[in-house]
Formats: structure tokens, C-alpha cells, sequence
């Protein structure tokens, strides 16, 4: 079989994989704890629902416009005002596929082939693909002192002749860091000197703690008419609103560069499917209670994560400042992420994601989004697993589980 450079070249989404084998062990019947997981357990609003079911009924489920229904951008462009302070106009917004194909169309809408993309490390598994998927190349930017977050001047380092853009992504996916206002502002303020494309993938950014807020680019922007502006805004309803399964995200940028990516997105899927999208105008339009009651479980969540894992000599742990994921360091037990986490699934069955992927070896990307019970379990099994010292037997269930490593 003959396949393409381009498809030899991209790897599977190692998240969606674990996915995949942490529900094939459940069918077995395996008391799988997965802290691999995206995506909150709760239900989607009922004004999302009510919304949807409403467009179901008429039975007319048809195409619509290439960047979204009239009713979602508005929308978007409500929430945009309300949280941005931004008045953005529809040609200024694109609704896609998920916060994912807003930002693989837009890669597709900026990139020639070879130039070049910049973000921190560690980052969110999709960015390297999706960069390569679009001819880009990856340049991740690790912090020197081995932190979650790089100095303004190590990004600077990295951006050259090539570069076209940097990618934010605050709160961040897996460390959970919300980005000092000084990073934002100083990277907000190299893309305007350098006059590169600066995406903030802002897709946790209702789901910070301890009363902290991540930071809002456009406060830093010197560049005030969204049309003269290279800032491009991502956000989605899958994580806030638990929505993950409808597929619906979008992106606030120049009008140019939106016609563009509308151009591409028509080509290639249409525009985001119609149930799906008037379910996105219910949640944006409807109670807002829900976010914050998933904000208050998932603090709640993290605490409880963050107490047992700091409980567990050796293990390094920054308390994530948002999301619903936790980045500890285990390379004190095991630098090898990838060994560590099928240690982890095959003795214990927790399901874990290997920091490598991220690109950060030593650390494994551990989901809170669960229930407590999981949460305390999860790292109790770990615990057991990863420390000489803990008894050499161990129950899941009605299962002896003994020790035969190390
Ligand atoms: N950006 C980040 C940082 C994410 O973690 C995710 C989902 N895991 C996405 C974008 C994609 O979101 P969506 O499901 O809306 O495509």
C-alpha cells in the first residue's frame, strides 16, 4: 500500500487512543481508573439540548453557511463582548468543527510550506501534527530552568526569518498553568513588532481557580481594529458548557484571514453540523450557571489531586491553576513517561498520558475532569504502584494484585 509523506508522517492522537483502549479494557470488565480523559463528565445545558432538539423536530436538517448560522455568530459575538470587551463584527468570526478544525483551518489559511510555528512546551499533543498537517514546521520552546512557562526572550530566541506565527494556550493543556500576565503581554508585543500571527487557543479559559482569571490578550494589543489585528482568538463550547461531542468551536480574527479560512472550511467539511451548532447558540445564549458549577467541582477535584499526589514522596507537583489536568513529575521513580504510564495501565489499570507526548519526559498527564472517587483511587493505585516502600500487596476489588516489578 502506498500511502503519502504527509500521512507516514503524522502519528495517531495518542488521547483519543487511550480513549479507545481504557473503554475496550472496561468491556472486559477491568476496573479501569481513567485519568487519561479530555472531557468533563457533566451533562451539556439543557438550553443547548431544548435548542437542538428544537432544529431535530422541524425534521429540515440542511446545510449552512460555510462559517456558521447567523444565530451562532451572533452569539459568539455577544460572548466575545461580554468576555473580551471586543466588538467583533460577523465577518470577524468563523464557527468550525470543534476549537480543532478552528485552528487547523486557520493554519491551512496562514502557512506556506516550511514556515514556521512557535509554542511553549509543554503543549497540547496537536499543536506538532497540526502544524506538519499543514506544511508548517513545529518549533516547541521549552523554559530553560525545566518551568511550565518560558521566558518572553526564550520565544523571541526561536522566531526567525521563517516564523509566521506563536500559539498561547492559557490555561494550559497538561500543565494546567495560566500564563503570567507578563508572558502574554511580552508575546502579544513580539508578534506586533514582528508582525507575526499570535493564536491564543483559549479553550479552558472559563476553568480557572483560586479566583484567578487568565489573561485577556487584547488588553496587551496596541492594535485596537480587529481588521489591521494578526491576533486570532479560539475558544469553544466543548470543555465549558461539557459539550465535547457536539463539535463546535470557533475563532475571532481579521476579516481577511476568517474569509479565508471560510474558504478553506467550505471545501473541505461545509460548515459545522446544523444540530450542533444551534445547540452551541442555547449554551451561549442560556443559563450560565453550569460553567460555574463545573469550575467549583473540577477546584474541588484538583485539590483533592493535588493533596494526595503531594502526599507521595518524590513526586513533583505544580497545582494547576486551571483546566482539568495536572502535569506531575515523576522522573524521581521513572524518567521514561511512555514506560511509567503502561506500567501504570497494565499492573493498576489507571490510564495516565506519557509527558512525552506533551514534550516533557518524566511527567504524566493526570485528568481530574472525573469524580472524586477516581481521582483518590487513581492516585492511590499509583501510589502503590510507583513506591518501594508501600506494602508488597495491593486489592482492586476482589482482585490481589502483588507486586512483581522492581
Ligand atoms: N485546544 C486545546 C488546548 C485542547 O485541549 C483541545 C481539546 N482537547 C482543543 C483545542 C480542541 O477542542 P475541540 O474539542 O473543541 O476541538
Amino acid at each position: 500500500m502506498s500511502l503519502s509523506q504527509l500521512a507516514r508522517s503524522i502519528s495517531e492522537s495518542p488521547t483519543l487512543k487511550l480513549n479507545e483502549t481504557a473503554a475496550l479494557l472496561r468491556e472486559k470488565g477491568e476496573p479501569v481508573i481513567h485519568l487519561g480523559g479530555g472531557e468533563p463528565r457533566s451533562k451539556a445545558p439543557v438550553d443547548a439540548i431544548v435548542s437542538c432538539a428544537a432544529l431535530l423536530a422541524t425534521g429540515e436538517v440542511r446545510y449552512t453557511p460555510a462559517d456558521g448560522i447567523p444565530a451562532l455568530k451572533k452569539a459568539i459575538i455577544r460572548y466575545t463582548e461580554e468576555h473580551y470587551g471586543r466588538l467583533a463584527a460577523a465577518g470577524n468570526v468563523i464557527a468550525s468543527s470543534g476549537a480543532k478544525q478552528a485552528i487547523m483551518v486557520l493554519l491551512h489559511a496562514i502557512l506556506d510550506p516550511k514556515q514556521e510555528v512557535v509554542f511553549p512546551v509543554p503543549y497540547w499533543v496537536s499543536y506538532p501534527e497540526m502544524v506538519k498537517l499543514a506544511g508548517g514546521v513545529p518549533v516547541p520552546v521549552a523554559a530553560s530552568g525545566g518551568g511550565f512557562e518560558p521566558t518572553v526572550e526564550e520565544i523571541a530566541e526561536a522566531v526567525g526569518p521563517y516564523t509566521k506565527a506563536i500559539i498561547l494556550n492559557s490555561p494550559n493543556n497538561p500543565s494546567g498553568v495560566v500564563y503570567s500576565d507578563e508572558f502574554v503581554a511580552g508575546v502579544v508585543e513580539l508578534c506586533e513588532k514582528r508582525n507575526l500571527y499570535l493564536i491564543m487557543d483559549d479553550t479552558y479559559n472559563r476553568l480557572v481557580f483560586d479566583g484567578r482569571a487568565a489573561a485577556n490578550c487584547y488588553h496587551f494589543s496596541k492594535v485596537h481594529n480587529l481588521d489591521s489585528s494578526k491576533l486570532v482568538v479560539v475558544n469553544c463550547v466543548s470543555k465549558m458548557y461539557a459539550m465535547t461531542g457536539f463539535r463546535i468551536g470557533w475563532a475571532i480574527g481579521n476579516r481577511e484571514v476568517i474569509r479565508a479560512m471560510a474558504n478553506i472550511q467550505s471545501q473541505e467539511t461545509s460548515g459545522p453540523a446544523a444540530p450542533s451548532q444551534w445547540a452551541a447558540v442555547g449554551a451561549l445564549n442560556g443559563v450560565q450557571s453550569s460553567i460555574e458549577s463545573l469550575r467549583l467541582t473540577l477546584e474541588n477535584n484538583r485539590n483533592v489531586m493535588v493533596n494526595r499526589l503531594s502526599a507521595i514522596d518524590g513526586v513533583k507537583v505544580t497545582k494547576p491553576a486551571g483546566t482539568f489536568y495536572c502535569f506531575p513529575d515523576f522522573s524521581a521513580y521513572e524518567k521514561d513517561s511512555q514506560k511509567l504510564s503502561r506500567l501504570l495501565l497494565d499492573k493498576v489499570r489507571v490510564v495516565t498520558v506519557p509527558g512525552r507526548e506533551f514534550g516533557m519526559e518524566g511527567h504524566l498527564r493526570l485528568s481530574f475532569c472525573g469524580g472524586t472517587r477516581e481521582v483518590t483511587e487513581g492516585i492511590e493505585r499509583i501510589r502503590w504502584a510507583i513506591d518501594p516502600t508501600a506494602p508488597n500487596e495491593m486489592f482492586l476489588g476482589d482482585r490481589k494484585l502483588v507486586r512483581d516489578w522492581r
